[in-house]
């Protein structure tokens, strides 16, 4: 680190932007507590990608060996489908995106992707095939343009404003004051959780991933522009048949999936289609239910960002 410094002064900027995207790696993580044993293997191969079917097979994970949080799981993602993954706060939702990233390794069991153990692969490899829209996006210190080329810095203007309208939020973009050429972040103009969520759709849409994650990633919004960008969102996946996981609570946001995994303590408790699970009349039928007298209750403007 000492002898690195007087180089990484001199690339100035380039040190910064660098310093804070592993910060923004963090957050976008909550990664305080990262697991430095996580590395790549002597003979670790890059992964190869055909169909895009992810497995966790008898994977039992915890953040302390004495308190498990996945126990002996076993789910199936199939290749090129919509998956939603549900279940009550605190379930490992998002422990499964952190394994799936390799932030941790499974203490037993393991993942494979198209069948390659993912601990025998780059860990490079391994992230770009992935793409998350997480519930917080994590901003740059910089222009619009700038954070939205992100997900592919070869990207052209032209490419970047095409990912912009795919995204919904071209038109907010020119009326900031500067239009794409507006600083963001910390010290630049403040945006809402609901145009944060839609720059990191359209950051997806550049990055183009084969396994698509959305945690929580249309929260912020309010019910008519997270409808639009999730038919929008959908209509892409199709087209591109990709492999994409919807971690969500409101279950009107995922209720027209190709498979509902409905976790519980770790485990799967139940899945299928949507009227599958509520003619089961389990877990996912009582709280379809009380959603949806919620949502009847509020009008159909729950959780509205106002800013659409
Ligand atoms: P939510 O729906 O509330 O986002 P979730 O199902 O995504 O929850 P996870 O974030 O996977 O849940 O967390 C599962 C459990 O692991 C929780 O009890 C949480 O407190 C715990 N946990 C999460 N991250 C860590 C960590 N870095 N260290 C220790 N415990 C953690």
């Amino acid at each position: 680190v000492f002898q690195l410094s007087v180089p990484l002064n001199f690339l100035g900027s380039v040190y910064r932007e660098l310093r804070q995207s592993l910060l923004d790696m963090e957050t976008l993580f909550n990664l305080q507590k990262v697991n430095v044993n996580v590395k790549d293997k002597p003979d670790a191969k890059p992964l190869i990608l055909t169909a895009g079917e992810i497995r966790f097979e008898n994977v039992t994970f915890g953040y302390r060996p004495d308190r498990p949080i996945l126990k002996n799981l076993n789910l199936t993602i199939p290749a090129g489908k919509k998956v939603a993954i549900v279940g009550p706060s605190g379930c490992g939702k998002s422990t499964i995106l952190r394994l799936l990233f390799r932030y941790y390794d499974v203490q037993e069991g393991r993942i494979l992707i198209d069948g390659q153990d993912i601990r025998d692969i780059t860990i490079d490899s391994l992230r770009k095939a992935i793409g998350v829209v997480p519930q917080d996006t994590p901003l740059f210190n910089a222009t619009i343009e700038h954070n939205i080329r992100y997900g592919n810095l070869d990207a052209t203007p032209e490419e970047v404003h095409a990912a912009a309208k795919r995204a919904h939020i071209h038109d907010t973009i020119q009326h900031f004051p500067d239009g794409y050429g507006t600083t963001v972040g910390e010290r630049g103009m403040m945006i809402s959780g609901g145009e944060k969520q839609r720059l990191a759709v359209a950051r997806l849409i550049l990055k183009d991933p084969n396994l698509l994650f959305f945690d929580e990633a249309t929260s912020a919004l309010d019910t008519h522009t997270e409808q639009a960008l999730l038919s929008h969102i959908n209509s892409i996946l199709k087209e591109k048949k990709r492999t994409s996981v919807f971690i969500a609570h409101r279950l009107r946001t995922i209720y027209d999936s190709d498979l509902i995994i409905v976790l519980r303590a770790g485990q799967v408790r139940e899945q299928g289609t949507h009227e599958e699970l509520v003619d089961s009349a389990g877990l996912y039928s009582e709280l379809w239910s009380a959603q949806e007298t919620l949502f009847a209750g509020s009008n159909g403007e729950e959780g509205s960002s106002g800013d659409a």
